[in-house]
């Protein structure tokens, strides 16, 4: 409420209908129900289900085709093996859903990737369902991933990027930095440097989004 720009109020990855219902009554403004998981007709059934009841009281919805990786026991939840989004498979799942964006997997995982992995963004997939569909595409897992990779997703065609991880890192990276002097205990000390080091980031995430000064398109 104190906010200077509109604020979105977004469920992540809504697991069941329920979760969803009780979201919305919240005042949740827009739900991900993530159906990703399973067989294709299941998903397109509860994606669907949750569409119709979202759109009647003016809640959009976001829905996921393909899985998402991920890299270690601290990340949101994923697969071990990544599965591509088929681009013939999202019209088919757009059209008989109705969704208003669509999570697609493109090579993303959730988290921050081990050094033994290196992530590869699948962009010439991404153009191929960009192609397909005219809806919002989302990003999850956009952290960690090669600014370059994520700038030119953006160009191809990315309208949302899920990051939380690098935010997060950069918050307690400060706070390990300030709490290695021991007689430091005051909130005061502690607080303030390590949201202002997460508010760099996080700048500079809106920048490379294309995402600056979209509230003047509200
Ligand atoms: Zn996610």
């Amino acid at each position: 409420h104190r906010s200077s720009v509109p604020v979105a109020i977004h469920l992540d990855h809504g697991a069941s209908y329920e979760q969803v219902l009780t979201a919305i009554q919240a005042g949740f403004t827009s739900v991900m129900i993530d159906g990703s998981m399973l067989p294709f007709d299941e998903n397109v059934a509860i994606t669907k289900k949750v569409v119709d009841a979202a759109h009647v009281v003016g809640v959009s919805v976001e829905g996921e085709l393909g899985t998402i990786g991920k890299t270690d026991d601290e990340a949101e939840d994923g697969t071990a093996t990544i599965i591509y989004t088929d681009p013939e498979d999202a019209v088919r799942f757009v059209e008989s859903t109705g969704v208003d964006s669509l999570a697609i997997a493109i090579g993303t995982c959730h988290g921050i990737y081990p050094a033994s992995m290196k992530p590869e963004l699948k962009l010439d997939l991404l153009q191929e369902i960009k192609k397909k569909v005219t809806l919002p595409l989302v990003l999850h897992g956009g952290s960690n991933n090669p600014d370059g990779e994520i700038g030119e997703s953006v160009k191809l065609g990315v309208n949302k990027i899920n990051i939380s991880s690098d935010i997060k890192v950069a918050y307690h990276n400060k706070m390990r930095e300030i709490l290695a002097d021991p007689g430091v205990r005051e909130p005061n000390t502690i607080q303030p440097p390590s949201i202002a080091a997460m508010k760099v980031v996080a700048a500079h995430k809106i920048e490379l989004f294309a995402a600056a000064n979209t509230v003047e398109l509200y």
